[in-house]
């Protein structure tokens, strides 16, 4: 399991490094060598100005739920209860397939 994570991770920076991979379609983090549905929670996945995680209305981080029993995943801004974005919507993708790539490694 942990073979295809790195696998997939040395895959996923070449495929990007040669602009064939946009960084939101990742199923792993380089930052954090994780599936990016482990690491989605950390502040780092944050960004104001792409509005990754970010409710533009409420100046606020939204907040994540992964459950990856169900593949259930969420991001909510607790202020307002919503705070969606096209870049959270591709986070939110690119996590429920990397809960899949995981579970079929
Ligand atoms: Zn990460
Ligand atoms: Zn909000």
């Amino acid at each position: 399991m942990i073979a295809t994570l790195i696998a997939t991770l040395v895959e996923e920076d070449h495929a990007e490094d040669d602009g064939v991979l946009a960084p939101d379609d990742r199923l792993t983090c380089h930052v954090h060598g994780r599936w990016i549905h482990q690491c989605v929670s950390s502040p780092v996945h944050i960004n104001p100005v792409t509005r990754h995680r970010w409710c533009r209305g409420c100046d606020s981080p939204l907040g994540v739920v992964v459950d990856e029993l169900t593949g259930a995943v969420a991001m909510r801004c607790p202020r307002c209860g919503r705070g969606g974005s096209a870049a959270t919507a591709r986070l939110i993708a690119a996590c429920r397939a990397s809960i899949e790539a995981r579970r079929a490694a």
